[in-house]
Formats: structure tokens, C-alpha cells, sequence
């Protein structure tokens, strides 16, 4: 086995120790990242107690035949004063908290009074001028004067909650929870109302996180400062689902040695899809790529299919051209190479513009036919792949 062959197979076992390896350091960070110091936290608003993280709409009818649409999963109800034992997790909305009477379960994050502690942080990056003086839409801004006007607060800028308020929705009747929930903030030397979506509590995360996954992409988010490189790393990341799918297939070959390439390729395509299926929420969510708006979630959909494509030709080119088609050992390597055609096109293109001047633009297309030669070190066997390349120059 030569050493650059040795490099490529050895590389998805290193990738998967490395997640694994931060995955241990799940573990410390997440005990500290939830602030379960819950001294003298209680409800602030009578509420319902619910047994998952979250829930659809049911309509139920009450005694006096009125038909009544509430969230599904009421589990009791919670009203104000009552102790918070302990709050274990927080999800996407809501919170898990054990009350003073020992019940169990979700309660909306806005019922349970703040913790009096630095244990938000900021989204997105907010400027002053976005902290409001009420918690109203429209309102204005806290006082601001000519020298402080410009102070923006960095993405991940820790924040303290003091106060939430509950800005109804103007269309009351049609939405079951419409509105806003409003926080009232001190962040740096400064203090004002932004909505609810501007920030999280550290360990909050959406519904559909895995945190095995989830902290490790914070961790290495917040590492690499959240920006550029962090979301170069992250994109390398995702090409570990097809290495791991590359590693179960080789490992399957091993073993069951009669396996035709295409069923290997078909396993690691099977696998590679299943873990990005199961975790592409979870890398969104608390990766770089996570910004208010649609279209960066497009973006990183866009992304996550374009290196699961590139991951799955370069992990096929392995297949074919080291896994011997005859005696099925991984001993094959690329001997020779031929051309075997190319074709030349030129597409002309003329943009005439309102002025009645006229721009060329030449394409060149050059389409290469190749066949490989490869022999297996272990039987002998020579076998060939044909391949296109194509490439492609403007003038
Ligand atoms: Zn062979």
C-alpha cells in the first residue's frame, strides 16, 4: 500500500475521532452551559405544563360547548408564584423545569422568571438603536445621543434578561399565539426592550437538534469566532457523513468480499444521506450559517448538497479505480492513462446594447475522453475506466 493510498483510507477514521473526540467535550460544556442556578426562580404567568419540548393545535370543547383551540400535550397548569425547582434543558421555545412540587415537564421560556445572570447572547449582531425604551413595535429608541449612536453589539455579545412582556399580535383571532414576546436587556453599560428572536440562552437550541452534534459545531463556532473560517471548517465537516459511509462500506467489503463496487457505492450514498438527513438541523442550528432570514438557510441546503455530491464522485473514483473488479482487494492503482478524443466548441454570444454598441463573447469548450489503465498488486488484473473531463474558457 503506497503512503498517499494509505492517507485517503485512514482519513475518514481520523475525522470520525475528531468528532468524537469533541464530542467528550460535549459532555463539561453542556453541564455548565445551561444555568441551572435557579435560586429563587419562579412563574411570572399562569401558564399550562407540557410534556414535550413542543407541540401542534388541537380544538377541544369545553363544558359549555365552546370550541377552544390550545397547543396539544397540556400536561396541568403552572401559576404565578410557584417555585422552579430546577431548569434542565432549553429548547427552541420552551423550557424543562422541575417545579417546587416535584412535577416534571416544558413550560414556555417566558414563564419562568430570569435568572438574574449573563446567560444569553446575541444572534446577530444589534445596534443601539435597536434597543427600544418600551417593549412596543415602532417605539422608539432608548436614549441615545450624538457619541454613542454608532456603538453597535457585536454577534454573541452576552446579555442579561430582566423583564418579559407580551406584545399582542394585531390578528388575534386567526393566529393561536400571536404577537411578540419582549425582553427587557442589559448588555454592556446599556439597557432597553429587543424582541425574543434577537438572542438565545446558552444550550438553547432548536427542537430537532441532536446535541452530540450541536456542541461541538458551537464549540468550534465560537473557537474560530463564529465568522468565515468557522463556516469553512463546518463546511469540511460535511463530508464526514459520506466518509463514514465510506468507512462502514470498506469495512463491509472486508468482509463479505463477493459485494460488486456499485452495491459498496450504494451503501455509502444510503449512510451518507441518512446522517445528513438526521443532522442537517442540528449543524444549521448552531453553526455560522444560522442567521434571521430564509435565504441563509438556502444557502447552506445549497451547500451541504454540493459537498455531499463532490464527497460521493471522490469517494466513487476511490472505488473504481484501487478496488480490484476481480479478486476485490483494495490493491488497485491508476497505471496509464489515454486520451481517447476531444471535441472542440465554440459558442459565440452577441450582446447588443440600447447605445447600438455590440459585445462578443466566445466560449471555448474542450471535452476530453479518457480511459484509465489500472492493475491490482495483489492478483494482477487490468482493468480500465473511461471518464469525460470537460473545461471550459471565455474570450
Ligand atoms: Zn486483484
Amino acid at each position: 500500500m503506497n503512503s498517499t493510498l494509505f492517507r485517503i483510507q485512514s482519513l475518514p477514521f481520523l475525522l470520525v475521532s475528531m468528532i468524537l473526540l469533541l464530542g467528550i467535550n460535549t459532555q463539561s460544556y453542556s453541564n455548565s452551559d445551561v444555568n441551572n442556578k435557579t435560586k429563587d426562580r419562579y412563574i411570572t404567568i399562569n401558564g399550562h405544563l407540557f410534556s414535550e419540548m413542543s407541540s401542534g393545535i388541537e380544538t377541544i370543547v369545553d363544558e359549555n360547548s365552546n370550541k377552544i383551540t390550545q397547543p396539544t400535550g397540556i400536561i396541568g397548569e403552572v401559576s404565578i408564584g410557584m417555585g422552579v425547582k430546577k431548569v434542565h434543558k432549553i429548547r427552541f421555545s420552551r423550557m424543562q423545569v422541575t417545579l417546587e412540587d416535584g412535577r416534571k415537564g416544558w413550560v414556555d421560556i417566558q414563564l419562568v422568571s430570569p435568572s438574574g445572570e449573563k446567560d444569553a447572547y446575541l444572534m446577530n449582531r444589534v445596534k443601539l438603536s435597536e434597543l427600544m425604551a418600551q417593549p412596543q413595535k415602532g417605539n422608539t429608541a432608548v436614549l441615545i445621543s450624538d457619541e454613542n449612536k454608532n456603538i453597535q453589539f457585536k454577534r454573541n455579545t452576552p446579555l442579561k434578561v430582566m423583564e418579559w412582556k407580551h406584545e399582542e399580535g394585531k390578528n388575534k383571532n386567526s393566529l393561536f399565539q400571536s404577537g411578540t414576546w419582549w425582553a427587557k436587556v442589559e448588555i454592556e453599560d446599556y439597557s432597553g426592550w429587543i424582541e425574543n428572536s434577537k438572542f438565545r440562552f446558552k444550550g438553547q437550541m432548536f427542537d430537532t437538534a441532536i446535541p452530540m452534534i450541536w456542541y461541538p459545531i458551537r464549540w468550534i463556532n465560537r473557537l474560530l469566532g463564529d465568522g468565515f473560517w468557522a463556516g469553512l471548517f463546518i463546511i469540511i465537516l460535511l463530508g464526514v457523513p459520506m466518509l463514514i459511509g465510506y468507512a462502514i462500506a470498506r469495512f463491509i467489503s472486508t468482509k463479505i468480499r463477493f459485494l460488486p463496487n456499485f452495491i459498496l457505492y450504494f451503501i455509502i450514498i444510503l449512510v451518507g444521506f441518512l446522517i445528513y438527513s438526521n443532522t442537517f438541523m442540528s449543524i444549521y442550528d448552531a453553526s455560522a450559517f444560522n442567521r434571521a432570514g430564509g435565504i441563509s438557510m438556502t444557502f447552506y441546503g445549497i451547500i451541504v448538497l454540493i459537498v455531499a455530491v463532490a464527497t460521493f464522485f471522490y469517494i466513487r473514483k476511490i472505488i473504481f479505480e484501487t478496488r480490484c473488479p476481480d479478486c476485490k482487494h483494495w490493491d488497485g492503482s491508476v497505471l496509464d492513462s489515454s486520451k481517447l478524443s476531444e471535441t472542440n466548441i465554440t459558442k459565440t454570444v452577441t450582446w447588443r446594447y440600447y447605445n447600438g454598441t455590440e459585445e462578443k463573447e466566445v466560449t471555448h469548450t474542450t471535452i476530453e475522453h479518457w480511459e484509465d489503465f489500472c492493475n491490482c498488486s495483489n492478483c494482477g488484473f487490468c482493468w480500465k475506466i473511461r471518464r469525460i473531463e470537460k473545461s471550459e474558457y471565455k474570450q
